[in-house]
C-alpha cells in the first residue's frame, strides 16, 4: 500500500494539549488530524478558527494557520478567512458555551449565508474552562456551583437550532467514536457549504452526567438506519430523539456558497488581485 502523503503528525506541533486526562478533546483533536491528513490537505493550505474555552485551547496544538478568536467568535473570523482567500480550506472550532450561548447570532447567520466552512463544536453541555458552570447546553436539573438546585431553563438542542437556521450541513458526532467522528469531518469539509458538527464531548471533571459510558449505551448511527439525509422533516424529527441519541449526518443541502455569489471571486481569490493600480483617494 502507498504511504498516505500527509500523515496526522504532520499537524502536530511543538505544543502539547494541556486537557485533563480523559477529556474528549483529545479524541476530536485527533479526529481533526486524521481527517485533514486523510483528504491530504497541506496544513499550509488550512486554516482554523477557534473560539474561547477547553476546544479553543486547542489552537495551538493543530499545526494549520490559525486564529484565536473571542468567546463565542471563532465563525466571523473564518468568513474574513474564507473570502480574503477562498481557495483556503476553513475550519471553525468552537465549545457549547461558545457557539450556543455568546456565538448564536453568528452561528443563525452563518447557517443563512452558506460560506464553505466546517465548524466543529466541542458540546460537553457546561462552561468547562470557567470551571464548570451550566451553558445553553445543559439538562434541566443539572448541578453545578451555579445552578446549586438543579439547571432550571430548557436547554437548546442545536441541531435543530441550525436547521431552522438553514444550514446546508447539519450532523452529530461523537468523541467516543474517533473513526466516525473522522469521517464526519472529511464529509463536512468536501461539503460545498456550511457545515455544522456538533460533538458530544465527556468533559470527565465537571460532566459526571453526559459521561463517555453514558454516551456509549445511547448513540446510534442514524445514517445506518435508512435515514434520507435530504429530507429535512426527518432530520428535525431525528433531532428531536432523546432516550436514544442518532449521530451521522442528519441533513445535506447543495446551494450556493456565499463567496460563489460575487463576482469579483470568480476568477482569483481576494488575496490575488492587484492592489498596485489602487487609485484610494478615487475611491474614498
Ligand atoms: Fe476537558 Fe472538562 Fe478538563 Fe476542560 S475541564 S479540559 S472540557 S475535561
Amino acid at each position: 500500500m502507498d504511504k498516505p502523503k500527509i500523515s496526522p503528525n504532520d499537524f502536530n506541533t511543538p505544543s502539547r494539549p494541556t486537557w485533563c486526562p480523559g477529556c474528549g478533546n483529545y479524541m476530536i483533536w485527533t479526529a481533526i488530524k486524521q481527517a485533514l491528513a486523510e483528504l491530504e490537505l497541506p496544513p499550509h493550505r488550512v486554516v482554523i478558527s477557534y473560539g474561547v474555552g477547553c476546544a479553543g485551547n486547542m489552537n495551538n496544538t493543530i499545526g494549520t494557520y490559525a486564529f484565536h478568536s473571542l468567546h463565542g467568535r471563532s465563525l466571523p473570523p473564518a468568513l474574513g478567512a474564507k473570502l480574503a482567500n477562498h481557495k483556503l480550506t476553513v475550519l471553525a472550532v468552537s465549545g457549547d458555551g461558545d457557539t450556543y450561548g455568546e456565538g448564536t447570532n453568528h452561528l443563525i447567520h452563518m447557517a443563512r449565508f452558506n460560506p464553505n466552512i466546517t465548524h466543529i463544536v466541542s458540546n460537553n453541555h457546561s462552561y468547562s474552562l470557567t470551571t464548570g458552570q451550566a451553558s445553553p447546553t445543559s439538562k434541566q436539573g443539572y448541578i453545578t456551583k451555579t445552578t446549586p438546585w438543579g439547571e432550571v431553563k430548557k436547554p437548546i438542542n442545536p441541531i435543530s437550532l441550525v436547521l431552522a437556521a438553514g444550514a446546508s450541513f447539519v450532523a452529530r458526532g461523537f468523541a467516543g467514536d474517533i473513526n466516525h467522528l473522522k469521517e464526519l469531518i472529511k464529509a463536512g469539509i468536501q461539503h460545498p457549504g456550511f457545515a455544522h458538527i456538533d460533538v458530544l464531548q465527556q468533559c470527565v471533571t465537571f460532566n459526571h452526567v453526559q459521561t463517555l459510558e453514558y454516551y456509549r449505551e445511547k448513540v446510534y448511527d442514524l445514517n445506518q438506519t435508512g435515514h434520507n439525509t435530504e429530507d429535512k422533516n426527518a432530520a428535525f424529527k431525528k433531532a428531536a430523539e432523546t432516550e436514544k441519541i442518532p449521530i451521522g449526518i442528519f441533513y445535506k443541502e447543495i446551494r450556493p456558497t456565499y463567496e460563489s455569489t460575487f463576482p469579483q471571486l470568480e476568477n482569483e481569490a481576494l488575496v490575488e488581485k492587484r492592489i498596485g493600480t489602487v487609485k484610494l483617494r478615487d475611491l474614498l
